[in-house]
């Protein structure tokens, strides 16, 4: 495919460690880049591997993004801005305190689902009684095949590492979750700094786009995004959601209608098998949601 770039052998491979508004700190084996973008593109993601073209010492502008093996949006007012690229997981941290939203944890797994990507809940404050009731109300999760873990980020860290090993992962979790408690916890590097991201969220003008990936040993990284509690499914084709729910699989194509949207239709399929226990009422509930947020009528 041709480029619109000049022939260039001096083109560095590298991987992006950090996004921080339109500015990224990019990773090469010349060490590291600050870097900016060629135009106005501004899709480059934490973890993207790009490659770069040395402006001085230490800057660089990214020229060009590798292809990616998955692809994370963030929530946005206006539209999704890409957020983690090859992840390989999804860790959603939750908690009894404060409350659980299902809803969240629904969206969290869609967004896994579009990219075919295992998602690992993390029940945290284990040692409250309102995390141990979270923990078993999550079961039904569980039975759907995704993995749902109880910690106590507090107190120990230990059985995540093991989760991690071999994974680019990435953390996402309602506020108060405890998600920054578990990250510095993982890297005494990602403490030091959190007093100056802070600052940053506080002023309030790179929270659609900071991000960091750290890494944990040669073959296991972390991204991390402060403040970030959900991703952005508006990329998704309304067509593809059913599928995206395991339960539903077996159903699908089994409607009377072969363009059903499984909301009211006769003769369908998903609202029998809701009927026979077999999706549950807050999935079906949960899908429908989706599909009227999208005005299908
Ligand atoms: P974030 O908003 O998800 O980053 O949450 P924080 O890490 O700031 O934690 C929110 C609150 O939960 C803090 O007061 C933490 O001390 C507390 N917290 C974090 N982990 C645990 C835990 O394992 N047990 C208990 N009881 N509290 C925790
Ligand atoms: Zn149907």
């Amino acid at each position: 495919k041709p480029s619109n770039r000049p022939a260039n052998t001096n083109l560095l491979e590298g991987l992006v460690i950090q996004s921080f508004g339109r500015r990224f700190r990019v990773e090469t084996a010349d060490g590291i880049f600050g870097c900016v973008t060629r135009g106005k593109k501004t899709d480059v993601a934490c973890g993207d591997k790009v490659l770069i073209q040395k402006t001085a010492l230490d800057e660089g502008v990214i020229e060009e993004i590798l292809p990616r093996a998955s692809l994370l949006y963030r929530q946005d007012e206006w539209r999704s801005k890409t957020i983690a690229a090859n992840v390989s997981q999804i860790l959603i941290v939750t908690a009894g305190v404060p409350s659980c939203h299902e809803a969240m944890l629904n969206r969290c797994i869609l967004a896994a689902e579009v990219n075919h990507l295992p998602v690992t809940i993390l029940v945290n404050k284990m040692d409250l009684s309102e995390s141990q009731a979270v923990f078993e109300s999550l079961s039904s999760f569980q039975a759907l095949g995704y993995n749902v873990v109880p910690i106590s980020a507090k107190q120990d860290v230990s059985p995540i590492l093991a989760l991690l090993k071999g994974h680019t992962s990435v953390l996402v979790g309602q506020s108060g979750m405890g998600k920054s408690t578990l990250v510095n916890a993982l890297i005494p590097e990602a403490a030091a700094r959190t007093g100056e991201i802070s600052e940053a969220l506080d002023s309030g003008k790179h929270t659609t786009t900071f991000a960091t990936l750290y890494h944990l040993d040669e073959e296991s990284q972390l991204i991390d995004s402060p403040g970030m509690q959900e991703f952005g499914l508006h990329h998704i084709d309304s067509r593809d959601i059913a599928g995206m729910f395991p339960e539903f699989r077996p159903y699908l194509g089994e409607c009377r209608f072969h363009n059903c949207w499984h909301k009211v239709e006769p003769g369908c399929a998903i609202e029998a098998a809701n009927a026979d226990g077999k999706i549950s009422d807050s999935r079906l509930a949960f899908y429908r949601l989706l599909i009227a947020e999208r005005n299908i009528k």
